[in-house]
């Protein structure tokens, strides 16, 4: 069943940079699509028009079959439903302790104090932050930071996770149980797409494969036909 859809997605920055051309792209609920691209390929920008962070300039994005309206109701509906981890996890963290960061996204979704609560306990042990609930986030470690970043996108309860480069600059011992915790979200029924450089990386995890170049998605597929063909 079809979740999130690109169609004929066009998209260029005010100053003039054409990030994306006619960008077609469908995903499968529960699919694990890793896209590859070098930097300035576009995922990123294809990543923020997936939750109307941006709006495109022509074409489409549709969630279950329906096009985005970008009516701020339906944004904020779309936004619990679709969750971006970015790169760098000091953009996402910004609360006293990992708790108060954790709960902002529930608590703004306007769920009740027991709700948030529950949601945050089990994001915390998800991500294995359930020791640090008290510590300021600025005083965690990279790693930490990490998973805290996660655990908040986690708590908005999403059907969809994005991940921005997730390995990117860890070490292969951290770079492994930062998949092991994309796999088990991804048992529990969560469509997963990341990004990476690492060709390796998305042969081995992904059931389907993008590869984008300069705006274009230009071959799609399951991992395996795809690096035959190429
Ligand atoms: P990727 O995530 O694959 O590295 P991006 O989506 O970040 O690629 O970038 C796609 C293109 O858009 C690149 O040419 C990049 O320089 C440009 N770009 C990204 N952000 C901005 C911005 N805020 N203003 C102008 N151009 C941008
Ligand atoms: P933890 O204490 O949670 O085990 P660390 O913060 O020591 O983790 O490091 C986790 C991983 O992140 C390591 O692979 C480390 O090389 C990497 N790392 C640490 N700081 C940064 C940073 N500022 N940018 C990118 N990667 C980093």
């Amino acid at each position: 069943e079809l979740i999130l859809e690109a169609v004929d997605l066009e998209y260029s920055y005010p100053d003039g940079t054409n990030a994306l051309r006619k960008v077609n792209l469908q995903v499968q609920q529960g699919e694990k699509l890793a896209i590859l691209g070098s930097n300035g390929a576009g995922k990123s920008t294809l990543f923020m028009q997936f939750n109307g962070i941006f709006r495109p300039n022509s074409g489409s994005i549709k969630y279950q079959g329906q096009d985005i309206s970008y009516k701020s109701k339906e944004l904020i509906e779309l936004r619990k439903k679709v969750g971006i981890v970015f790169q760098d996890p000091d953009s996402q963290l910004f609360s006293a302790s990992v708790y108060q960061d954790i709960s902002f996204g529930p608590l703004n979704l306007g769920l009740s104090e027991e709700k948030v609560a529950e949601r945050v306990k089990r994001a915390m042990k998800d991500t294995e932050t359930t020791d640090l609930e008290d510590k300021p986030t600025h005083l965690l470690s990279y790693g930490q930071k990490k998973r805290v970043s996660i655990a908040g996108v986690l708590a908005m309860g999403p059907e969809v996770i994005i991940f921005d480069e997730p390995t990117a600059g860890l070490d292969p011992r951290h770079a492994r149980e930062f998949m092991q915790l994309l796999e088990k979200l991804s048992i529990e029924g969560k469509t997963i797409i990341l990004s990476t450089h690492d060709v390796d990386l998305a042969y081995s995890w992904s059931d389907q494969m993008a590869i984008m170049y300069r705006g274009e998605i230009i071959a799609h597929g399951k991992p395996g036909e795809l690096l035959m063909r190429s």
